[in-house]
């Protein structure tokens, strides 16, 4: 029997769980949940489901749900999700501040209910591709820049955009952070908007991540630099250049994986985990780690503000 799945918050990214999970073999899109009733009905229409106002009333009609809410917002609806036993996809960032995060995770936990967040680049073919070339990295750099489009300020941009990049590096680099610098501004927003954090690992490796909402153009980029070679991962191309050395040359690599949509990467995976009653390769322990550095380097440029 599909797996009988619903969508809480039907806005930018929201209206895109729904398409993908209503066009899964395994999954049934039954309802969606929007505080904009409109949003709702319009998503409903579109894929034959039932729409509603307070999701409360959706929760009943599901085994499990995304959480698509704006981030200030998981927090309850999370804790509402998993009092009614349901398991849950939370969008990334887990929430705005650790303590909610943890009670969220000991609650699924306690429950035995599954936990999945939204940190999608996991699912980037291009990562996928890189992870087996990557062996000990000593420098990575990261660059995600972003034109300004008003979505996502509810937050820093170290929550918005930094921590998919977080995320990344503390999985690929796999040792003690030992040291945070960072510098940073609001410029256009209440919060910080543009930042860039230094990091400093037990192992050596260092790492130096940019975040932006402001840039004139869309970049994501993320460069590994290690014994013998430099890997560079483009993601919206999802495609990895390798530049290694073999004797006295440097050859070069270009990796072009199959082209996938990582956002149905990862709605594929939690519906089998789910299934399978599997903990999600970025369950409440991985979102946890990446919040507590990107509340961490927020703080240092929170408590530098002109
Ligand atoms: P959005 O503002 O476009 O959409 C949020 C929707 O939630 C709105 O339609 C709003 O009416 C609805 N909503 C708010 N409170 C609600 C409630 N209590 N009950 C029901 N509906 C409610 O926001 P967005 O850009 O889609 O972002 C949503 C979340 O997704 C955020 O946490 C954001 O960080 C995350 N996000 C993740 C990625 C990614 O790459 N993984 C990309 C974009 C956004």
């Amino acid at each position: 029997m599909a797996l009988r799945v619903g969508v809480i918050g039907v806005g930018y990214l929201g209206r895109h769980h729904a398409r993908i999970y209503a066009g899964l073999d395994d999954a049934d899109l039954v309802a969606v949940a929007d505080g904009d009733a409109a949003r709702a009905d319009e998503m409903a229409g579109m894929y034959h489901c039932r729409a509603f106002e307070r999701y409360a009333d959706l929760l009943p009609l599901c085994d499990a749900v995304s959480i698509v809410t704006p981030t200030t917002t998981h927090y309850r609806v999370a804790m509402d999700c998993l009092a009614a036993g349901k398991d849950i996809l939370i969008e990334k960032p887990i929430t705005e501040n650790l303590a909610e995060a943890k009670e969220i995770v000991d609650t699924a936990d306690r429950k035995g209910l599954i936990l999945q967040v939204g940190h999608l680049e996991r699912y980037n073919p291009g990562i996928v591709a890189a992870a087996d070339m990557i062996e000990q990295p000593w420098f990575i750099e990261s660059e995600r820049l972003s034109p300004f489009l008003g979505r996502g300020i509810d937050v820093d941009v170290t929550l918005d955009l930094m921590i998919h990049d977080i995320d990344i590096v503390i999985g690929l680099v796999r040792s003690r952070l030992m040291d945070i610098r960072a510098v940073g501004a609001c410029v256009i927003t209440e919060k910080i908007d543009v930042a860039k954090a230094w990091l400093e690992f037990e192992n050596g490796c260092r790492a130096l991540i940019t975040a932006s909402r402001l840039a004139p153009e869309k970049k994501r980029e993320l460069k590994v630099f290690q014994k013998d070679s430099f890997i560079s991962i483009d993601y919206q191309n999802q495609e990895v250049k390798r530049y290694f050395k073999t004797g006295t040359e440097i050859a070069f690599d270009l990796i072009k994986p199959e082209s996938r949509e990582p956002l149905k990467e990862e709605l594929s995976d939690f519906v089998r985990c789910v299934r399978e009653r599997r903990r999600p390769k970025v369950s409440g322990a991985e979102a946890m780690d990446a919040l507590d550095v990107a509340l961490r380097i927020s703080a240092l440029l929170n408590s530098s503000r002109v």
